[in-house]
Formats: C-alpha cells, structure tokens, sequence
C-alpha cells in the first residue's frame, strides 16, 4: 500500500509472424494479430466506420485490395504513451496507446 506504482510500459515490442508480441514492464507478455489491431484502430474516421451497419455495397479501394491481410508498414513511438501504425492498406492515422495494445492484446507466456 501505499506503492507509487510505475506506469505500464511495453519493454519490448516485437513483429512476430501475423502480429505483435510484446514484453510488458509488469512481466506479462501478450500478442495481439495486425488484424485485430487493424480492425481496432481508434482513429476518428474508424471509430465511426465501425458504429455504422455494415454496408456489404462498401467497394473496397485499390489499395485496400491489393494490401490484403493487414501488416503494418511502420510503427513509431508517439511522446511516451503510444505508438502510431502506418498500415499497408495507406491508412496512418491510429494512435494506439499503451493501455489499448494492452488490451487488445492476448496474454501469452
Ligand atoms: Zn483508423
């Protein structure tokens, strides 16, 4: 009690096979797929695509065809409390924080 607690951070992060594995400073370890990670993106614009019926007209663009399963492109760390994904589907704009790829992520050992 009493314990000022230090703030969760991931000690590593790793790109393994279709999805993330990441080392936590608590001792956990979770992996989370690019799927799930890319199906979650908590920017605006998907924020408000996802509380919409799906629309099975929606044409996909080009380049949401031709990038297939989702991967990320790049991943950079944004301040010290998320990391912004650039997909291969062109979109950029998902910040993920430390406590979402917490909890997007599957605990693992
Ligand atoms: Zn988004």
């Amino acid at each position: 009690m009493g314990m000022t607690a230090e703030p969760l951070r991931p000690v590593s992060l790793k790109r393994e096979g279709d999805g993330l594995r990441v080392a936590w400073s608590d001792g956990a370890a979770t992996f989370v797929t690019w799927a799930a990670l890319r199906a979650n993106c908590p920017c605006a614009s998907c924020i408000d695509d996802r509380a919409k019926p799906p629309n099975p007209f929606r044409i996909l663009s080009e380049r949401e065809m031709a990038a297939g399963a989702p991967a990320p492109v790049a991943m950079k760390a944004v301040g010290h409390y998320a990391y912004q994904i650039s997909w291969n589907d062109g979109h950029s704009t998902g910040i993920y924080t430390i406590e979402a790829l917490r909890k997007l992520g599957e605990p693992t050992t």
